[in-house]
């Protein structure tokens, strides 16, 4: 019988208020780690998820950072650092799209998305590699998108956001390949399609059985799909992979 034990292990997960961050967070707290939760606007959300950790009988601490600034991010971690005395996993979760064509992407929009999704998780990275190191042992998981590997969106176009996600993709490879044979692996999820219970999407159901046609599985995916997917990658079922993507769209990939 396998079971993935990461007691006493420290986790730290940006965007870990709500959505896919706060069941990546879960699902961690539920295998033994300490958590350090982040959020950017929403303190009642981000206490919620702390209460919902400390149930496992692990502890939770909230950190509020807007990870676009460098900073702040390590800030962050250093205060992670101070509270649980290492940080073993770091998922960089928090990410922000922008419904924009082409020509409508400016500097500033460019900015913001590359910032959030592409600066933010190097720079989180940066300040958790010292910790990783002396421990010798690390797990780096970045969550990536299916837009970053085919460009299409569902809703709209939006070049920004595959740029920067497709840019999440390959920093990720050229770190893995930097730190091999360090004990530090660095690889990525790439979700498709994502609700969770309170995701404000507006689709019509037109639009969203045309997107389930597309996709192999026949259904839109959950926070605990992409959650199951950072467990396997942050525990030591997965010593030997780094350097990958690992698609939890459905299929939506070979579309
Ligand atoms: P979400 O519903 O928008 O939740 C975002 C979380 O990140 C919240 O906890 C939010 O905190 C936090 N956050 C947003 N901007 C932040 C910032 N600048 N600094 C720190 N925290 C910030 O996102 P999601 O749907 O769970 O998606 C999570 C990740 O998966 C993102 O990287 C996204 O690009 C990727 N993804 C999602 C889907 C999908 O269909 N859902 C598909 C592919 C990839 P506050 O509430 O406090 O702002």
């Amino acid at each position: 019988m396998f079971n993935i034990n990461l007691a006493n292990k420290v986790a730290l997960v940006t965007g870990s208020s709500r959505g896919i961050g706060r069941m990546c967070a879960l699902y961690l707290a539920e295998a033994g780690c300490n958590v350090v939760v982040n959020y950017a606007n929403d303190r009642a959300a981000g206490e919620r998820t702390v209460a919902e950790i400390e149930a496992f009988g692990v502890k939770a601490h909230l950190v509020q950072c807007d990870v676009s600034d460098s900073k702040a991010v390590e800030a962050m971690v250093a205060e992670g650092i101070a509270v649980f005395g290492k940080v073993d996993i770091l998922v960089n979760n928090a990410g922000v799209g922008v419904g924009k064509g082409a020509e409508e992407t400016t500097d500033e929009i460019l900015d913001r998305v590359f910032g959030v999704n592409v600066r933010a998780y190097a720079a989180a990275c940066r300040a958790v590699l010292p910790s990783m190191k002396t421990l010798g042992w690390g797990r780096i998981v970045c969550i990536s998108s299916v837009v970053g590997r085919s460009g299409k969106a569902f809703i709209g176009t939006s070049p920004a956001y595959a740029g920067a996600k497709g840019a999440v993709l390959s920093y990720s490879r050229a770190m893995a390949r930097e730190f091999g044979g360090t004990g530090i692996t660095v690889n990525c999820v790439c979700p498709g399609w994502i609700d969770y219970p309170g995701k404000n999407r507006v689709v019509t159901p037109e639009l969203r059985a045309s997107a389930i046609a597309q996709m192999p599985v026949g259904r839109v995916g959950d926070d605990r799909d992409v959650a199951g997917a950072v467990l396997y990658l942050s525990s030591p079922l997965a010593d030997y992979v780094t350097g990958v993507s690992l698609d939890v769209n459905g299929g939506l990939y070979m579309a």
